[in-house]
């Protein structure tokens, strides 16, 4: 996996941001670096012999809140990847306005390589050893690639059993705040699933609306079929959009109809690939076409299709200096996070293509986190429509101040971001 962006990339990006703003280099160097990374050494029992993992916690900015971001378990996690993650999570809570730091954390791991019983206790020693730093009001860590609310609930009780013996004051219930994206029967949210997807969909018709347009006119792309592509493509055809294209990471699928006038029947291919276990297979397998009128398309072909609307929600840098020449749509929203090369971001920036940024696009993950967050402190019971009307309205409200922004310092829609974050960050 590579890192998705790089602490460097993301810090020159803040300094020419930063002079277009006139904040001096010595605050916005004080926005970026993170106050401090933890690195911890995980020994674990591993098929009957002691082998020891590096766990990190990168705890970015505290300025607005407790330190929040997730907790990933991949081979190639690293210092630089987590100082650059946390980064952006300081600068996407404080572009939503919730009231939350920045944070990232992970162990380099592989974690198809454990066993269940070794990755429970490597996720326990994980909070073991970070447990003075982290709490509901210090860091609140969440899931991330390749961890899961199982995990988290892991985690969580490992938190609750160790601030027990410490005997914390914090009751109970409080003391569950201390992680979020713990699943629903161990005092997670109802919604924390469509989040994120849900979301970028809501963001998506804002602009929609103050473009002038209607979103039955708009035919849709979405690369990634996951948690964050699939409910993307659920919500956005329940608002009227058209979605033409779908892929993962096997392919993609188009209808064959090449006017696009109508959208994919997206709950038909949610049960087909689960039952196949591919995309691709939805629409021809063996020679057997399952649902009428498909195409099957490689993921770089979906991303240069004539939409008007594209959607990375897999991997990050998919668009590059490469295929930005061959990109059709005139509109394109980052759910992935990095999804597109700085240098294919100004190419197309300067070619007129609307580019909705991670840092908003995908912000009602951590916006949900923090209901989460706040059910758990506040001992209250969110419902399910509760969760989503709150969404809306942060997400909403995000949206309205970065155009606004853009509209007035005539920037494009990440710079405007990038700019209204800094502006709540310097000293
Ligand atoms: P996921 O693992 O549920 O889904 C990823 C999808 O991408 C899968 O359908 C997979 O088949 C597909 N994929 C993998 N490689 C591909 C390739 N080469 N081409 C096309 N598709 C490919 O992950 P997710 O939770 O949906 O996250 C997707 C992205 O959104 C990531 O960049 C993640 O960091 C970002 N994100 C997720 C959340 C969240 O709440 N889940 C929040 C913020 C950002």
């Amino acid at each position: 996996m590579r890192t998705e962006n790089t602490f460097s990339e993301t810090k020159k990006l803040i300094l020419k941001i930063g002079k277009i703003y006139n904040i001096p280099k010595d605050e916005l160097e004080s926005v970026i670096q993170p106050n401090r990374v933890v690195e911890v050494s995980l020994p674990i029992q591993v098929n009957g012999k002691t082998k020891i993992f590096l766990g990190y916690r990168a705890q970015h900015n505290n300025k607005l809140g407790p330190y929040k971001g997730g907790i990933r378990f991949h081979e190639q996690v690293n210092k630089d990847e987590v100082m650059a993650l946390s980064l952006l999570m300081t600068l996407k809570t404080a572009l939503t306005g919730i009231p939350f730091g920045g944070g990232k954390g992970g162990i380099a791991v592989n974690p198809k390589d454990l066993s269940e019983s070794e990755l429970e206790n490597l996720s326990r020693e994980y909070v073991r050893s970070l447990f003075d730093v982290i709490g509901p009001n210090k860091d609140i860590p969440a899931p991330d690639v390749n961890t899961n609310p199982k995990i988290l609930n892991w985690m969580v009780e490992e938190y609750i059993k160790r601030a027990k013996v410490e005997k914390n004051v914090l009751s109970l219930e409080k003391l569950y705040g201390a992680f979020t994206g713990k699943s629903r029967n161990s005092h997670g949210l109802d919604g924390r699933e469509e989040a994120t997807g849900y979301g970028g969909a809501v963001i998506l018709e804002s602009l929609t609306k103050y473009l002038g347009k209607n979103t039955s006119d708009m035919r849709v792309a979405i690369q990634g079929f996951g948690n964050v592509g699939y409910y993307f493509a659920k919500f956005a055809t329940k608002l009227g959009f058209i979605v033409v294209a779908v892929s993962d990471s096997k392919g993609a699928i188009t209808s064959n109809n090449s006017t696009f006038k109508n959208s994919l029947d997206i709950e038909k291919i949610f049960a087909c690939k689960l039952e196949k276990g591919a995309l691709a297979g939805c629409y021809c397998a063996g020679g057997v076409c399952d649902i009428n009128e498909g195409t099957v398309l490689s993921n770089d072909e979906l991303l240069t299709l004539p939409v008007d609307i594209l959607v990375p929600s897999a991997l990050g840098n998919v668009i590059t200096e490469k295929n930005m020449r061959k990109i059709q749509a005139k509109i394109i929203i980052e759910m992935a996070n990095g999804p597109i090369t700085p240098q294919a971001h100004e190419y197309l920036s300067k070619r007129g293509v609307i580019i909705i940024p991670d840092i908003l696009a995908n912000a009602a993950g951590v916006s949900c986190s923090y209901l989460e967050w706040r059910q758990n402190i506040e001992e209250i019971k969110y419902q399910k429509e509760e969760v989503f009307s709150e969404l809306q309205n942060i997400m909403r409200k995000a949206f309205k101040n970065v155009w606004n922004e853009a509209n007035e310092k005539k920037l494009d829609l990440r710079s405007a971001s990038y700019g209204i974050a800094l502006k709540k960050l310097v000293p």
